[in-house]
């Protein structure tokens, strides 16, 4: 079976708007654009866009090379300050010139929308609530919830090791219950663990790295790698025509687990105001 990231992303935005839409203040989500790549202007343009269709307030500060590490730190201090932001997030990557690291760290963890805060990740790899869960990662638990999917006593892998995507995810399903393994580039013999999986998150950016000979029969394959081919179409790290026929449920790229990381971006600016605003409320 096809796993349906925009059906299950969409059924998601709309119980958020209607969250939203009985607050009497709107949550407000700031992105900051500090680079040239042209994958990451589209994404802030999508996220610009889903927010003002949720009727959140959405500020997007896009920087030139000119911008200095100084000016962002600040920008960040006004942010955290501001109570009309109740997230923030730094597009990545940055300029080669500014410190990812720190720009990070400054950002409130209460207002860190992207869940990559250290007290964030701390909080996830302890088992207790981040105030935000990394998107990309929650959003491939709820797509296997919303398919019924079981996680608990599973063997899953996780492939990559990313701070953003395979560690988070790796966190989460062990938090649900699952057997964990964690493959990356330096793993030997990548068949021999893809074999034994009932649940494989690929997460590498490496185009048909999963071939249907390395998936078991009856397997769930979620696919995260994104690579964009020469005419433009976007492809995953899984061999998707070849693998759904032995997976039991498969995401696509597009259309699997894209649309729920920007579903859950929502949601987490939705979660933090009312973090913020518990008294209101
Ligand atoms: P990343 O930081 O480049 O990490 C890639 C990981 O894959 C690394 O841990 C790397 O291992 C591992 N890897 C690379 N080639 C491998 C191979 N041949 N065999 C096994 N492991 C391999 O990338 P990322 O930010 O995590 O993103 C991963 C992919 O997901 C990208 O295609 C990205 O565009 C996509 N993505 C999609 C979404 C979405 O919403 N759908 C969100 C975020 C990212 P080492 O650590 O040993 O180098």
């Amino acid at each position: 079976m096809i796993i349906d990231g925009k059906k299950v992303a969409f059924s998601l935005l709309e119980e958020i708007k209607e969250k939203i839409d009985k607050l009497n203040k709107k949550p407000g989500l700031a992105v900051i654009l500090a680079n040239d790549d042209a994958s990451s202007k589209v994404y802030v343009a999508s996220k610009e866009k889903h927010s003002i269709a949720l009727g959140l307030k959405s500020s997007v500060y896009r920087f030139d090379k000119s911008i200095t590490q100084g000016k962002l730190i600040s920008l960040i201090h006004e942010l955290n300050e501001n109570p009309d932001i109740n997230g923030i997030l730094v597009q990545l990557p940055l300029f080669e010139h500014l410190d990812e690291r720190e720009i990070l760290e400054i950002i409130n963890p209460k207002k860190d929308v992207d869940g990559f805060h250290p007290v964030n990740i701390g909080r996830l790899y302890s088992g207790l609530k981040p105030y935000a869960v990394c998107c990309t990662p929650k959003g491939i638990i709820k797509l296997l919830k919303a398919y019924n999917i079981e996680i608990e006593g599973k063997n899953a892998l996780v492939i990559g090791r990313s701070n953003i995507v395979g560690k988070p995810v790796a966190s989460l399903l062990t938090n649900e219950n699952a057997t964990v393994t964690l493959a990356h580039s330096k793993t030997k013999k990548l068949k021999d663990y893809t074999k034994k999986a009932d649940i494989i998150v690929s997460a590498t950016g490496h185009p048909k790295l999963i071939t249907a000979d390395m998936v078991k029969k009856g397997a769930v394959v979620i696919d995260v790698g994104i690579t964009r081919q020469f005419d433009g179409r976007l492809i995953g790290d899984v061999d998707f025509e070849k693998v759904k026929d032995v997976a039991s449920y498969i995401t696509p790229v597009p259309g699997g687990v894209g649309p729920m990381t920007i579903a859950c971006l929502m949601e987490n600016t939705y979660e933090l105001y009312m973090l913020q605003n518990k008294r209101q409320n």
